[in-house]
């Protein structure tokens, strides 16, 4: 089976757990908050270990392990996406869960983080294999997901059909369609319109809000897209609409640059034809490396974590740069693309989008009434313009970064919740 999400996302999980909390630490220091909420938000509130048995082809039997972690429930329901990688463990499922929790505070839906992991290799396992592991999975998670509770979606090697098996075996349990139980679906059962292109269209509304403040003119400015996957090419689709010139795409084959832009169009049908970006004709080769450092106004690391590190920082010749992917710049980095005064859009804001179209999926199964993909793109930029403005004014008014003023954000919000609701019993 092809999966066609998230690609090789798999982060160093100690760096990202570490970083999101001194993050943390730093943002409830600086809001002045209760040191107990950072031993409250380091640790996950449940975490569910589950044994997958299931019959191979070969008449074998197989058992495989899985996770569900849910972060903090303080503002909702959990939300977050399920992982099939090899690698993928306990630790790496918890600090992703983690960093919904902030991503859905940030964009003000009324969530909290969860994620889920099985590890396997799904492109060894036959389609029918792939069915019953996430049947099995569904049904050993069933007891802490649903509607109201934990609403899943595709991560890494997972996507919209295997958001269908675990609707279709959570709905057999209850003897009824429960479409609202996850989200990334397809239209058919319940999907959103909009949600393959929201993450990257949400990359892009950040954006524009954050040029404009910088004075950067887009019509006139260009752009490198580091991961030319589903985020990076809706991203370089929406801004060369905006008159951006794209300059340079890779995927994990390499990349290619052309001074003078490319022509997206005959891109796209090469890469259809090809499986890459490599190879295109009459452009420059460039590695994913140099990509990085190219001189550009906007660039968008929409591949992988630890992309831009305290090596390649001090050359980065962007003067914004935006988080399509989760984790791409290191700690070290981040402080010295801060001193630069180059601006970072971090990813809890950046590509929050997706999750915001999750969350409208999840409204509309509910309510049994479906949106138009223009009414879906006008929630979408209206929430993640809202946001990007709220951020940008804790920026401004204590002087942090953008990523810094997420987190206060995100912080405050759910420490304001947790302490409505106070301290059970
Ligand atoms: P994808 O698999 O569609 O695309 C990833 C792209 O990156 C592919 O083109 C792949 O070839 C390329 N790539 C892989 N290794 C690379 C390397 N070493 N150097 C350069 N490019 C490389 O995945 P996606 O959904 O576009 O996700 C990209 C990133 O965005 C991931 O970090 C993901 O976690 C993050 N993200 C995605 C979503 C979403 O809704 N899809 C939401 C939030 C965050």
């Amino acid at each position: 089976m092809s999966m066609t999400t998230s690609e090789n996302n798999i982060c160093s999980k100690n760096t990202l757990l570490e970083e999101t909390i001194l993050q943390v630490e730093k943002a409830v220091q600086r809001l002045g908050l209760d040191s107990g909420y950072v031993k409250i938000l380091k640790e996950p509130k449940r975490v569910l270990s589950v044994s997958i048995p299931i019959r191979m082809d070969n008449g074998s039997i197989e058992v495989f392990r899985g996770f569900r972690v849910q972060h903090n429930l303080a503002r909702g329901p959990a939300k977050g996406g399920i992982r099939y990688h090899p690698e993928v463990d306990m630790d790496e499922v918890t600090a992703l869960a983690m960093l919904m929790t902030w991503k859905c505070a940030v964009v003000n839906i009324p969530y909290g983080g969860a994620k889920g992991g099985v590890i396997c290799n799904p492109k060894e396992l036959s389609l029918g294999e792939l069915e019953r592991l996430t049947r099995r999975f569904a049904s050993e998670i069933s007891i802490i997901i649903g509607p109201e509770k934990d609403i899943p979606a595709p991560d890494v090697y997972t996507n919209p059909q295997v958001m269908a098996w675990i609707m279709d075996t959570f709905s057999m349990h209850q003897g009824f369609s429960v479409p609202a139980v996850v989200t990334g679906k397809p239209i058919e059962i319940g999907g959103s319109q909009g949600r393959n292109e929201a993450t990257g269209r949400g990359v892009v509304f950040t954006i524009e809000e954050a040029a404009s403040r910088l004075e950067i003119n887009l019509d006139e400015s260009t752009a490198a897209i580091q991961g030319y996957g589903n985020v990076g090419s809706v991203a370089a689709a929406d801004l060369s609409n905006l008159g951006c010139r794209i300059v340079a795409v890779s995927d994990s084959r390499g990349g290619i640059y052309s001074e003078k832009g490319l022509d997206l169009e005959k891109l796209n049908a090469y890469k259809a034809s090809t499986g890459s970006v490599v190879g295109y004709p009459e452009v420059r080769p460039v590695s994913n490396q140099d990509l990085l450092t190219l001189d550009c106004d906007v660039l968008v690391p929409a591949a992988l974590e630890n992309q831009i590190t305290g090596e390649n920082a001090p050359k980065i010749k962007a003067r914004l740069v935006a988080e399509g992917a989760n984790g791409p710049i290191t700690h070290t980095a981040d402080q010295i693309l801060f001193e630069r005064g180059i601006t970072v859009i971090p990813d809890i804001l950046a590509n929050a989008g997706g999750v915001v179209v999750s969350y409208f999926e999840w409204v509309q199964d509910l309510q049994n009434f479906y949106w138009t993909k223009d009414e879906v793109n006008r929630q979408l930029r209206s929430r993640m313009v809202e946001s990007f403005r709220e951020v940008y004014q804790f920026k401004e008014q204590d002087g942090v970064s953008m990523r810094e003023a997420a987190y206060m954000l995100a912080l405050g919000r759910v420490a304001r919740a947790m302490e409505f609701r106070g301290l059970y019993p």
